[in-house]
């Protein structure tokens, strides 16, 4: 068997001109959806996560701002600039990029930010209404993974998933999703023992470490799916994500590559999210 692809970049593009629909129709009636995208310091990584970020907006007709911050800034003065954002009627969403400087306390900055704006989902009331099934904002890459299984059609009431990786943004949102999908869902972690005997038991594997090869073809039942988180960089250099992919792809039924998989699906969640927040204020 080799497997279905799943094609984060054309799901991304499907997605995304169904926001700018919805954005135009917003806009009829006044309101411009609007994201604020905030960068303390100057993590090289962080400015081209923020500049996917903003440009994804304007792609889709989105109204954004981004505010740049030397890293020396306090975190008095940051908790400022987001009660700022808080207040601001044309900013719908926040976005804190995180990481933030050692000396600024992140939590509290996630905290600080109205539930109301948290298109990142990281907000501890956001991840309270996930867990209570409640209104509320998802985290962008378990959302969008679990719009790549919607995308394929997949029935998940009754399946077994197995998620690999316990982190607050991933690992643990990812279960809770698949959970009120009624699937089975087990959370594997670095002292979980026997990963193996565990995976070959799953319909569907969500991969969230960080680390190459975590997943490889004998570990996974032949037709299971197969979607991949991780970003890694390989002995040249090049992007991967946590799964063997050529070697997984002849016994998974779907899988997602890296890149081209989850990563556009984040910001394009991002999108949705944001635009979420300018219909729900607008109401
Ligand atoms: P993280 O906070 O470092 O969490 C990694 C998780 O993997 C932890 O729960 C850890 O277990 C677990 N783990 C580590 N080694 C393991 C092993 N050998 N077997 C099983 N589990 C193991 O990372 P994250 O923020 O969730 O991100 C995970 C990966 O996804 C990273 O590569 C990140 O770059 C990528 N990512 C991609 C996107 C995207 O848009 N594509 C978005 C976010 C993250 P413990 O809890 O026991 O330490």
């Amino acid at each position: 068997m080799t497997a279905q692809i799943i094609d984060g970049n054309a799901l991304s593009k499907q997605l995304r001109t169904e926001v700018a629909t919805r954005a135009e129709a917003l806009k009829a009636k006044g309101v411009t959806p609007g994201l604020a995208v905030v960068l303390v310091g100057d993590n090289p990584a962080s400015q081209v996560y923020v500049r996917n970020k903003v440009k994804a907006c304007e792609d889709s007709g989105l109204h954004s701002v981004l505010e740049k911050y030397e890293a020396t800034m306090t975190e008095a003065d940051l908790l400022a600039r987001v009660e700022a954002l808080n207040n601001d009627p044309g900013i719908h969403g926040i976005l804190v990029q995180l990481p933030l400087p050692a000396h600024i306390d992140a939590q509290k900055v996630i905290e600080a930010v109205s539930p109301a704006k948290d298109v990142d989902g990281f907000h501890i009331a956001s991840a309270g209404a996930l867990m209570t099934g409640m209104p509320g904002f998802w985290p962008c890459t378990p959302y969008g993974c679990m719009k790549m299984l919607e995308s394929i059609g997949y029935e998940l009431r009754g399946k077994h998933a197995v998620v690999i990786g316990r982190s607050n943004i991933v690992g643990k949102p990812m279960a809770l999703m698949l959970l009120q999908k009624d699937a089975t869902v087990t959370v594997a972690h670095s002292r979980t023992q026997n990963l193996k005997a565990l995976t070959l038991q799953a319909d569907v594997i969500v991969a969230a470490v960080g680390k190459r090869n975590v997943l490889t073809a004998d570990m996974v039942k032949p037709g299971a799916v197969v979607l991949d988180v991780g970003m890694n960089r390989n002995d040249e250099g090049k992007l991967c994500g946590d799964v063997d992919f050529e070697g997984v792809k002849q016994v998974a039924s779907h899988i997602t590559p890296v890149p081209g998989g989850v990563g556009p699906m984040t910001i394009t969640m991002l999108l949705v999210n944001t635009l979420e927040a300018a219909e729900r204020a607008s109401k």
